[in-house]
This record gives structure tokens, C-alpha cells and sequence, in this order.
């Protein structure tokens, strides 16, 4: 068994095991857990600092996921756009193709806490089959996003065989793996996996931060190995209330990312995932966020702010509004709030 199969082993998955390490009303959560798997591992558990903190809330069950009344399982309507299980075809060119039902901790707020972690996403040899012959006698599919679960769970051999069939397919430019793993079990980024990776470039990965404190020397070398493969390490970040809802944490989390090498691609508007109601912010507070970043910070460390539409409509940006006038000159506001104007371009020109 490798060292990170072995801190895995050792997770959290009982409401004793929680409450040998931390104080909670574990009766309470019997129902919760029942409903949503608990995986929190030894090293994730390491970064609560206390109760309550933005480790702790992503991590740690809480009653509150039982008493949603707002939400949907599948807000996405991801089941209804999978034309073979596990795959998930909502847009002309790319695909979400589903290989893995664990996760190295699972988080509260996670969009398929429907599936997730239990009996319910079913991933064998037959779905990925169907999922290889979908994408051959589907030319028009260039890019393939491999998820789950985290796909980085699977052993070394799964993974090398996943890619090397979806790398057999003629028409598939691009794999995106999108992976948990580097930010709560970053031990699992081992040089056998990165040449794995790399021998199927091109190939990118989106991982996912949503604190600064999962910034650490563990995870910072996880990145800097996938970096040095050549793998360009994109995230995607949650907003998540009680979290990372404001700028302070957010300017943090993106510029600490940087420095890792890791380039912020988006920050997530919460779906409406039933379990996670307690998690969402109003979109107000998003775009208010974003544009305190705008100009005051590197562009490079700022992701594009989404909101994926509800019922599988796909992923609109949320942006700050800069525009006041548009006619033969434009008005538009700057980072600073400064009315400025341009001429547009004209006939005599
Ligand atoms: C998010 C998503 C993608 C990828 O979208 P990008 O905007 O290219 O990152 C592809 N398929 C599905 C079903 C998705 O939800
Ligand atoms: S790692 Fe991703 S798929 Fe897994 S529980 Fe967290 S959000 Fe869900």
C-alpha cells in the first residue's frame, strides 16, 4: 500500500471516530451522515484550527444539510443530459466524464452530495465503455473534463489506462483532469503519477482551493511537481458563506495560489444542491468581491466569477457592471470608480 492509501485509510468515517478528535453533538449528526458521506482524512483534519473555522465548515457534517428546503439533487440536471451514464454532454465541444465515486474528503457543499461518496454513482467497467464509445462515434467532442469523485483516487494503473484509451480516440484534443487531491491529500501527487500524467499531454488540470490555509508546504509541492510535469494547474474555487465570502480571504487564497504556480480559472456561484442551502451567498455579494479585485490585483490571479444555470442551461459569467453608456462614445467606470470615456469608432474614421 502506497503512504497516501495509508493516511487515507485512516479517515474519519464514523461519528466516533469524529468525536475522538473533535467536540460535537454526534447523535445529532447520526441522521446527516446517513444521508451524506463523512470522509475527513488525517491530514485535511490537521488544517482545522478550531471549531467553526472555514476548515472545519467544509469538512465537518452539519445538521443544517438535513434541513434544506430550497434545493434540488440535481440543480444541473446532470442525469438528463447524460446520454450513457457517468458522461455528461451539455455543451458542442466538451464533455464531463464521470470515472470515480470517492473523494479524499468529502465536502459539505458538493454539488453531486447527491451521488458522491455512496452506492448511488455506480462506475465499472461497462459505464467507462460506454463512455469511450459515446466519445468515438461523437467526433465533434475535443476536449474530454475526467471527474467524479476525484479521478486522482484511482490507482496509478485505472488512471494510466483511462487516459491512454481516451488518448486512442482520434478526435480528442484535450484531457482536463479536475482533482480535489492536490488541496486535501496532496501526498497522493507522487512522481510515478505526474509521468503518468505527462505522457498524455495535452493535458491540463483544474484543482480545487477554497482557503488560504489549505496553502500549505504539502499541497505547494504537490502543485510544483504537477507544474514541473509541464500540467498546467488551473482552480476552481466555491464561494462558500462563512468561508471565503470576503475580499480579504479571496485576494489571499488567489495570490497564494499564484505563488504555487496554480492560475485561478473560476470562483463558483454555490449551485442549488440540495444539503448546502447554508453555503450560498447572494450573487450581489459575488460581484462585489469581484470587483474590488478587478485593477487592484494582478489579472493573472483573478478566475472568472460563474454561475452554472440551473436545469443544465451551462456557465454564465458575473461581472461587475463598468459600462454606463454605450452610443457614439463609450462611459465606463474604472477599478477606481473614475468616469472615463472612449470614442467608438465611426464611419469617418
Ligand atoms: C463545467 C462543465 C464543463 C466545462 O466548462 P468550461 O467552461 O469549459 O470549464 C463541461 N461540461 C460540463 C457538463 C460542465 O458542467
Ligand atoms: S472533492 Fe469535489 S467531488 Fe469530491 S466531495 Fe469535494 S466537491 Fe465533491
Amino acid at each position: 500500500m502506497e503512504p497516501w492509501q495509508k493516511i487515507l485509510q485512516n479517515s474519519i468515517t464514523t461519528l466516533d471516530g469524529l468525536q475522538e478528535h473533535v467536540a460535537c453533538d454526534s447523535n445529532a449528526l447520526l441522521d446527516v451522515i446517513a444521508n451524506f458521506p463523512m470522509r475527513i482524512n488525517p491530514y485535511f483534519l490537521k488544517l482545522i484550527h478550531h471549531p467553526g473555522d472555514p476548515i472545519w465548515k467544509q469538512a465537518i457534517p452539519d445538521l443544517a444539510e438535513i434541513h434544506d428546503g430550497v434545493c434540488e439533487d440535481d440543480p444541473l440536471d446532470e442525469e438528463n443530459l447524460s446520454p450513457v451514464p457517468n458522461l455528461v454532454h451539455k455543451y458542442p465541444d466538451r464533455v464531463l466524464f464521470l470515472v470515480s465515486n470517492t473523494c479524499a474528503m468529502y465536502c459539505r457543499f458538493c454539488t453531486r452530495k447527491r451521488k458522491v461518496g455512496t452506492d448511488k454513482m455506480k462506475i465499472s467497467p461497462k459505464t467507462l465503455n460506454a463512455g469511450y464509445s459515446y466519445l468515438r462515434q461523437h467526433p465533434e467532442i475535443r476536449e474530454v473534463l475526467i471527474s467524479g469523485g476525484d479521478p486522482l483516487l484511482l490507482p496509478d494503473g485505472d488512471i494510466a489506462t483511462i487516459l491512454h484509451n481516451l488518448r486512442s480516440i482520434r478526435s480528442i484534443e484535450i484531457i482536463r483532469i479536475g482533482t480535489r487531491v492536490p488541496s486535501v491529500l496532496p501526498m497522493r501527487i507522487t512522481k510515478k503519477l505526474v509521468s503518468i500524467l505527462k505522457a498524455h499531454h495535452p493535458l491540463y488540470i483544474n484543482t480545487h482551493f477554497n482557503h488560504p490555509n489549505e496553502i500549505t508546504a504539502e499541497s505547494s509541492k504537490a502543485c510544483t511537481m504537477l507544474a514541473d510535469g509541464g500540467i498546467p494547474v488551473g482552480c476552481q474555487t466555491v464561494l462558500l458563506k462563512g468561508v471565503n465570502d470576503d475580499v480579504q480571504t479571496l485576494k489571499k487564497l488567489f495570490l497564494g495560489l499564484l505563488r504555487i504556480r496554480v492560475k485561478p480559472y473560476y470562483l463558483f456561484q454555490a449551485d442549488l444542491t440540495k444539503g448546502t442551502n447554508h453555503f450560498r451567498t447572494t450573487t450581489e455579494t459575488g460581484i462585489a468581491i469581484m470587483r474590488q479585485l478587478y485593477g487592484h490585483i494582478s489579472g493573472m490571479a483573478i478566475p472568472t466569477y460563474a454561475l452554472d444555470g440551473p436545469k443544465g442551461k451551462g456557465k454564465i459569467p458575473l461581472t461587475p457592471q463598468y459600462i454606463l453608456e454605450q452610443g457614439d462614445t463609450l462611459v465606463f467606470e474604472n477599478f477606481k470608480g473614475q468616469v472615463c470615456t472612449y470614442p467608438e469608432a465611426g464611419e469617418s474614421c
